[in-house]
Order: structure tokens, then C-alpha cells, then sequence
């Protein structure tokens, strides 16, 4: 299912194409890809999209998209959710070691860079973990217009009528509810 890589999810070996020249290009399609997202998320759906990998004369600039979805509770009425996640990468990636030589190269320059590794191994499960971390709604909805939930009952609201029992209501509630009554009349 995941053309390309070798084992681990979204790694790629790449030494290939880093003998080839600056402008030469690679396309790996990724599906059914399940990473560990951390104890926070829960990935809902299996990573699906494309990675395109073009040589520079530095390394390879990364080109991917990438679709998943993640488990997650509607803020308004608390129902279990799938929230889909899109994520975009675009990022130069340096070699670790001389591609002539064999020999480390000095990281330190650059330390931010994302680096292959010393099997000539790409390897985006960081930064596609980082991604979709960073693109998680801080307030995902099951819908659009969700109602939330019912003040009084706490129930799911359908929009439609909604009513309840006397039974149902708490007294302070009631007599909440008859003092907004008043207070409407009052303006009137
Ligand atoms: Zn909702
Ligand atoms: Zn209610």
C-alpha cells in the first residue's frame, strides 16, 4: 500500500535520486499510513496523498500532501467527532553525510534543516506529525449550525421543538426561567 518506503511509515530512501541530477524528480503515493500522533490525538483515519521529491544541488526539497482525519468531541453538544485534517509540506531536505566522501557533514550550520539519515533515508513521520498537530481545530463542530446542548436537560438540541416535563427541570432552573419571563414583559 505505501509505495516506496521500507518498513517504517513515510521514509523514504532516497539514494537514488540523490545520484541523479538537480531538477530530477520522484512521485510516491502514501496510503493506509497510521503514525503515533502522541497521547493528545487520536488519528481517526489512515494518511492518504502524495509526496513529490525533486533533487537540489543541496539535498531534495519535499512536496507533499497529505489527508487524514482526526477523533475528536464537538465543543457545542460533545458527540464523538472525525475531524479531517489537510496538511501541506514543503520543505528542503539536507544530506548527512558527503555524498562523494561518505563523510558526516557538519549539521551545526543548520540546524533547524530537516537531514536524511546516515542509510540515505528521508524520513517525514516528524514533520507530519508536527503538521497535523498544528492544524487540529481548537474547536472542532459536528456540523456547522450544531445546536449544542439543552441548558436545562442537557440533551442534545435538534432544533426542532424541544420540551420537557415538569419532572425534568431543576427548580432553581424553573424559577430561572419564569424570571426571564417577567423581565421579557417588563420591556415591552
Ligand atoms: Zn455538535
Ligand atoms: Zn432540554
Amino acid at each position: 500500500m505505501t509505495g516506496g518506503t521500507i518498513g517504517e511509515p513515510l521514509t523514504w530512501n532516497v539514494a537514488g535520486l540523490l545520484s541523479d541530477a538537480p531538477g530530477s524528480t520522484r512521485d510516491y503515493r502514501v496510503a493506509g499510513v497510521t503514525i503515533d500522533l502522541g497521547e493528545d490525538l487520536q488519528q481517526a483515519d489512515p494518511i492518504e496523498g502524495e509526496v513529490r521529491l525533486s533533487r537540489t544541488n543541496r539535498g531534495l526539497l519535499v512536496n507533499a500532501e497529505f489527508a487524514t482525519a482526526l477523533g475528536a468531541e464537538c465543543s457545542r453538544c460533545l458527540r464523538e467527532i472525525e475531524v479531517p485534517i489537510q496538511i501541506h509540506l514543503e520543505e528542503e531536505v539536507l544530506p548527512a553525510l558527503d555524498l562523494a566522501t561518505g563523510a558526516p557533514l557538519d549539521a551545526s550550520a543548520e540546524p533547524d534543516v530537516l537531514r536524511l539519515n546516515d542509510h540515505h533515508e528521508l524520513q517525514l513521520e516528524t514533520p507530519v506529525r508536527e503538521a497535523i498537530q498544528l492544524a487540529e481545530p481548537i474547536a472542532p463542530l459536528c456540523e456547522p449550525d450544531c445546536p449544542g446542548l439543552c441548558s436545562v436537560c442537557g440533551e442534545r438540541m435538534t432544533g426542532g421543538l424541544h420540551e420537557h416535563g415538569d419532572e425534568d427541570i431543576d427548580p432553581r432552573l424553573e424559577a430561572l426561567l419564569g424570571f426571564q419571563v417577567d423581565g421579557g414583559g417588563e420591556t415591552r
